[in-house]
């Protein structure tokens, strides 16, 4: 079949909730994408963030068949050596206690709201606490995790969402010393916000809030999903700044391409919160997807990554910042590490178009923002070439 009659045929049988690229992706190899029609494309958006490492990469393929053949699935009832050995690892580089681990995003999204929830319960002794979520953020598409997403768009047929969320604007700490009080439980936030739009939380304002959420005995839940596991320099972008979490979350490029997240807590924060039977999952943390996590943080412990990633994401924040020299269209360069962001006035949505029939893959943040997420082993020469393919379509845009 070629890529035609694939999409034909998925049109008719997958729900319509993505309006998807017209191309079938069928195998990559380093950070290159083939599809069904063995066109090549140079990934510039890692499936959305998650394949760090790239594609086909050995010795994390190789542990994943070992497990295969090992053992596949427990259940959370028994004890399993990947998982245990996974969560030493997590807890090792983000210097948290205790580890949870969900199938997705949006479940450590849950998992979290539940801990934050329990942790305030047992402290008070009544329920009813509220969480102070951002504007403009993305915390995952179930119901718990919408309910603290800051985009009306997403929310508003499927009210009534969880009660007790208030929403602050990001970067004004006004707005967060506005919405705090003896009620507040957490305050969640995107260290980087990736889908509003890729806006890095200011210096002042994270530490700003750390200082309020201690003043209150609120939790400071940062929501990594997407500019953790390396992506922004760091193993967890929260580590260039002077604040710690309560709770952490992290998924996407977590295991590499298999579906695992996580959330994770200090042992304060455990002592008062999620319980026996208070949580659970059956699949969350299964020897298969924890020998990824365990192996993706071996090679990127390895490959250093942190300096890695500083380095191509210099190289990678000049060269849009020469493309936004040469081109009025661009209004706004941002970001942090390998997660950057050009705004357009021009629409984001048909660039990213225009980038997949020369062969390069770009993805957006909303509406005008063009988002640059990489695997982290990209090179220097590939950020050129992604430069090249770049200007040649916002020169034609600019043209018409
Ligand atoms: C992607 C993302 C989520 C949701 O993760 P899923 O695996 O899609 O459920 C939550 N928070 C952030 C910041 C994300 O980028």
């Amino acid at each position: 079949m070629n890529s035609m009659a694939y999409m034909e045929q998925a049109n008719q049988d997958l729900l319509h909730t993505y309006n998807r690229y017209g191309i079938v992706l069928e195998s990559g190899e380093g950070v290159y994408l083939s599809d069904a029609d063995g066109k090549k494309y140079l990934d510039f958006a890692a499936g959305i963030g998650v394949c760090a490492l790239g594609y086909g990469n050995e010795a994390y393929n190789q542990a994943l068949k070992e497990q295969i053949d090992k053992l596949l699935h427990t259940s959370n009832l028994y004890y399993n050596q990947p998982a245990m050995q996974a969560a030493r690892k997590l807890k090792a580089i983000s210097g948290m206690d205790r580890v949870f681990f969900t199938n997705s995003g949006a479940e450590a999204v849950e998992g979290a709201i539940k801990a934050a929830k329990k942790y305030a319960f047992t402290r008070d002794g009544w329920a009813g606490h509220e969480i102070i979520a951002m504007r403009h953020s993305f915390h995952g598409r179930s119901l718990g995790a919408l309910s603290v997403t800051g985009n009306r768009q997403y929310q508003e047929a499927f009210e009534p969402l969880l009660p007790g969320v208030r929403f602050a604007d990001f970067n004004d700490l006004d707005s967060v010393k506005a919405q705090i009080g003896d009620k507040t439980c957490a305050v969640l936030l995107e260290t980087v916000q990736g889908e509003g739009g890729i806006y890095p939380a200011e210096k002042e304002f994270l530490e700003g809030v750390a200082r309020l959420c201690k003043e209150y005995d609120a939790l400071l839940i940062l929501d990594e999903i997407q500019c953790g596991m390396g992506r922004c320099g760091r193993m967890f972008a929260w580590q260039e700044y002077a604040v710690r979490p309560d709770i952490l979350t992290t998924a996407k490029a977590l295991g590499c391409g298999v579906p695992v997240g996580a959330f994770l807590m200090t042992e304060r924060v455990a002592e008062k919160s999620l319980a026996p039977g208070d949580h659970g999952t059956t699949y969350g943390g299964n020897p298969l997807v924890c020998a990824a996590v365990s192996k993706t943080i071996e090679l990127m412990e390895q490959m250093q990554i942190e300096e890695h990633v500083q380095k191509m994401a210099h190289c990678l924040w000049n060269r849009l910042e020469a493309l936004k020299e040469k081109h009025t269209c661009i209004t706004e360069h941002r970001g942090m590490g390998l997660m950057q962001g050009l705004e357009l006035s021009v629409p984001a949505g048909e660039a990213s178009r225009l980038a997949l029939e020369r062969g390069l893959i770009l993805i957006t943040a909303g509406a005008n923002v063009l988002r640059f997420l990489p695997p982290l082993i990209i090179k220097e020469q590939e950020i050129d070439a992604m430069y090249e393919i770049l200007d040649g379509i916002l020169q034609d845009m600019e043209a018409r």
